[in-house]
C-alpha cells in the first residue's frame, strides 16, 4: 500500500514537467493495460479523484478517472491521447493534486470541456462535460503537459505559497 503511494511522483521530480508522448495503438496495449493497472491502484490508495501518466513516472499521453463521482464521465475510467476543448464561463473551484501534497487553492477555469479520448481498447469517444467533471480533465490535460495547478494561481498566490513548495521538492530529494 505504502509502495504505491510513494510512488506518486512529486513536485520538484522533472517528469512532471515533460510534455508527454502520445501513445500508438495497437503496439502500446500491452503497456497500457499494465500502465492503467497500477495508476487505479494507486488511485484507490490514494482516495484522488484523477491522475495522470507522469504522476507514476511514465511519460505517455494517458490519465485515469473514478467515475463513480462523476456521473458525466458516462463510466469512463482510462482516457487516452485525450483532445480538449474548454468553453464556458470562467469558474473558480478548489483545486488539489496528489503531486502537491497538502496545497488546495481557488483556482479559475473554464467551467465546460469536451473532449474526445480513447479507452483502452483504442476506441474513440467524446464527452461534453461541466463541473467537476470539466475541472478534473482540464487538471489532468495539463499534467500531460508538463504543468502543475499551481503554476495557474496568481503571482501573489504563488509568492505566498513559495515556502511551502520549496520544501515539498525538498523532502522529496530527502527520500
Ligand atoms: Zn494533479
Amino acid at each position: 500500500m505504502q509502495d504505491l503511494l510513494n510512488s506518486i511522483r512529486i513536485i520538484g521530480d522533472p517528469i512532471l514537467r515533460q510534455k508527454c508522448r502520445p501513445l500508438v495503438f495497437p503496439d502500446d496495449v500491452p503497456y497500457i493495460i499494465d500502465l492503467a493497472r497500477r495508476m487505479g491502484n494507486a488511485l484507490d490508495v490514494a482516495e484522488g479523484l484523477g491522475l495522470a501518466a507522469p504522476q507514476v513516472g511514465e511519460s505517455v499521453r494517458l490519465f485515469i478517472a473514478t467515475p463513480d463521482h462523476l456521473d458525466e464521465l458516462c463510466g469512463h475510467v482510462v482516457f487516452i491521447n485525450p483532445e480538449i476543448t474548454p468553453y464556458g464561463e470562467m469558474e473558480k473551484r478548489e483545486e488539489g493534486c496528489l503531486s502537491v501534497p497538502g496545497i488546495y487553492e481557488m483556482l479559475s477555469r473554464q467551467s465546460r470541456v469536451r473532449i474526445k479520448a480513447m479507452d483502452i481498447r483504442g476506441n474513440t469517444f467524446s464527452l461534453d462535460v461541466g463541473e467537476l467533471a470539466a475541472r478534473l480533465i482540464l487538471h489532468e490535460v495539463d499534467h500531460l503537459d508538463g504543468i502543475l495547478f499551481v503554476d495557474k494561481l496568481s503571482p501573489i498566490k504563488r509568492k505566498l505559497l513559495k515556502g511551502r513548495l520549496r520544501k515539498l521538492r525538498e523532502d522529496r530529494l530527502r527520500k
